[in-house]
């Protein structure tokens, strides 16, 4: 899912106003219950950790652990007119353990149940605090298989993100429904778990035949019925989490596209837009083909390839990875790209309980920047991750997912979480990276199931024969991230000595670490291995003498770095890292790092020829927070020395560099 809230911190993160205005709204949301996390956490410090993540509430009671779902029928009549729905579901399931007294279903008591039906027969129920009670029957079959049939009426309320909507697009009828986290039990009564998936699911949706009702998996029946309504059936042969079912309607304009698959089979794209949206939307959905092929490649099959991939339009933003079938509040390339992610990272392998929705969003983030670097190469791949950077506290296992807000928080499971992934790509390389994502969604018990933190680390720690005990741990239970500070010098036996302090009060990270020792007319490249607050590394005897040393040159790690002895800095705030290559000949890059308490910066880099004559601007702009990269191309500059100088309003740094045609 993509939220509003999602979209303002990245566009507008002043805009505190608002962003309080709208989390104030959802924090009202609560849910009750039980759960227990899979980890203690060992750290050195007072900051958060998950030793204080213990038994929170989760929504699923006692009574709801003891029975599993397996199948769904929703037929829903929707009266635009009223704002009502008159609907029956038919739930299946087993007992699998203890016998309850009663078999416990989530519906909102702003619902009327009508009745409940056992073999077609009335039966007792209570509804109450959100949940209908079930007497279990006493001649269930040996192998406790039940059916019932809830009968029930009324108004949807929304809470969380929307639930279930009667719209209005240009004045004309638009239902939507976005049921993450807890919202399915909004407008039909379910095991509302996200771990609990059906294996199959219909729905069933009876609207005014001007309307085109979308859902969830193949469209198998359309029924003309009297006084100009329609039945539109839909059926989800794959397994489904309740807050993936969706029904959207509207007087769409519909088109297909193809997507042929890794063994032949073809896809159908359908997509459902506004109709005067169409030559808006157009190229972009286009695109969704390519990143099909793309993700397929990375991540293995699209996994409902038997059924259809598509959007469809609703008039809420942002956007939602129903199954099958996107709800789409936006038409760019990172929306559509995230929500046909979460179709793998989300759909595929559902988040366990929303401790673990790091596994749907982080990976929705890192498929982005994934997008962006088939069609940018690695430098825009790079860039993705400077402009998703989050430093600040909490803790990316959700503590308390009673609240959407903390559930759904822009830095942290998204941005934060993108950037676990993206580490764990440094971590273990691209081959052994990409073989474990296909291991993750290909895995016997988590494919078309469910999964927690500590189900994806085995899948990783299997595929790489790696601990990786700490590196979830930190970054995954564990607050912020290492400050490293680096200082190099050259020993009596002429050999290249490094010490990395880890110079942050709080937990000590352990991480591969990638040197760069820039040389005069060579650079190499060391990888060693850091844990502890201060350590040393003997890189050996060099054929030159070093001029710098560079930590993590390609970024891979999310961090703050001083060098205490290779930046011609006076001030150590702003960091400015010499242009490399330099001497150069086509083109010199200058990289530097802004650290957030600056905030935006407004700064100059000029470049001076000898004589103090002002050659070039680099660039004009207040500069935001984070790493950041410029190039300079000279054009018809002649060879020799130049002067880059950078300077904002407390700030002069200047470093000489060497064109060479
Ligand atoms: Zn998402």
């Amino acid at each position: 899912m993509i939220n509003y809230f999602n979209i303002l911190n990245e566009i507008k993160k002043s805009d505190c106003l608002t962003l309080l205005l709208y989390f104030s709204l959802l924090n009202n949301y609560s849910v009750l219950s039980q759960v227990t996390v899979d980890k203690p956490i060992n750290t050195c410090t007072s900051h958060k950790s998950a030793s204080r993540l213990l038994n929170r509430p989760n929504t699923v009671s006692d009574n709801q652990k003891m029975i599993d779902i397996s199948y769904y029928k929703l037929e829903i009549d929707i009266n635009l007119v009223e704002q009502q729905i008159h609907g029956s579901v038919l739930v299946e399931g087993n007992i699998i353990s203890e016998e309850p007294d009663i078999i416990e279903l989530d519906l909102s008591e702003n619902l009327t149940v009508d009745s409940v039906l056992y073999l077609d027969n009335l039966w007792d129920f209570i509804h109450l605090n959100d949940k209908i009670q079930i007497i279990v029957p006493n001649n269930l079959n040996d192998d406790k298989y039940f059916s019932f049939e809830i009968i029930y009426h009324g108004r949807p309320i929304s809470t969380g993100f929307g639930s279930f909507n009667f719209s209005k697009y240009r004045g004309i009828d638009h239902i939507w429904t976005l049921s993450e986290p807890y919202g399915s039990r909004d407008w039909w009564p379910c095991k509302d778990d996200p771990s609990d998936k059906a294996d199959s699911v219909d729905i069933i949706i009876t609207i005014p035949s001007d309307q085109i009702a979308v859902s969830n998996g193949l469209l198998v029946d359309q029924i003309d019925l009297e006084n100009d309504r329609k039945k539109f059936h839909w059926a989800e042969r794959y397994p489904i989490s309740t807050y993936l079912v969706s029904i959207t309607t509207y007087p769409y304009r519909e088109w297909t596209d193809e997507y042929i698959g890794v063994n032949g089979d073809t896809l159908p794209l359908y997509y459902y837009v506004y109709p005067d949206h169409y030559d808006m939307v157009y190229d972009n959905y286009a695109t969704t083909k390519d990143m099909l092929y793309l993700f397929e490649n990375k991540f293995g099959e699209y996994p409902f390839i038997n059924e259809k991939y598509g959007h469809v339009e609703f008039i809420r933003g942002g956007g939602m990875e129903h199954q099958t079938i996107s709800s789409l509040g936006g038409h760019s390339q990172w929306l559509i790209a995230h929500e046909l992610a979460h179709q793998w990272w989300g759909n595929l392998v559902t988040c366990e309980s929303f401790h673990h929705i790091w596994l749907n969003e982080g990976f929705a983030r890192f498929s982005e920047a994934l997008w962006q670097e088939s069609i940018g190469g690695n430098k825009a791949y790079k860039e993705y991750w400077i402009a998703h950077a989050y430093y600040g506290s909490g803790t990316i296992f959700v503590e308390e997912p009673t609240s959407a807000y903390e559930i759904f928080n822009g830095n942290l499971t998204y941005n934060k979480a993108g950037w676990v992934v993206h580490m764990l790509r440094g971590v273990l390389g691209d081959s052994i990276f990409y073989e474990t994502l296909k291991s993750y969604g290909s895995n016997d018990s988590l494919s078309y199931n469910s999964a927690s933190t500590s189900d994806f680390q085995k899948v990783c720690e299997n595929k790489s024969g790696l601990d990786l005990e700490q590196f979830f741990q930190q970054w995954i239970y564990g607050e912020y991230y290492p400050k490293y500070e680096l200082f190099w010098h050259i020993s009596d036996k002429n050999e290249l000595i490094v010490e990395i302090n880890q110079i942050q009060n709080w937990q000590y990270f352990k991480m591969p670490i990638q040197l760069e020792v820039i040389m005069p007319g060579d650079t190499i490249l060391f990888k060693v291995e850091n844990q502890n607050k201060l350590e040393e590394y003997n890189l050996g005897t060099l054929e030159n003498t070093p001029y710098a040393v560079y930590l993590d040159p390609d970024n891979w790690i999310l961090k703050e770095i001083t060098y205490r002895n290779n930046i011609l800095t006076p001030e150590p705030k702003i960091i400015i890292y010499p242009a490399y290559p330099n001497p150069f000949n086509s083109q010199t890059v200058i990289r530097y790092f802004i650290p957030e308490y600056l905030g935006e910066v407004e700064s100059f880099i000029r470049i001076f020829d000898v004589r103090g004559n002002f050659v070039y601007e680099v660039e004009t702009d207040r500069w935001e927070t984070g790493y950041g990269v410029l190039n300079w191309k000279p054009k018809n500059n002649a060879s020799g020395t130049y002067f880059l100088q950078f300077t904002s309003d407390k700030f002069l740094s200047t470093q000489k560099i060497v064109l060479i045609k």
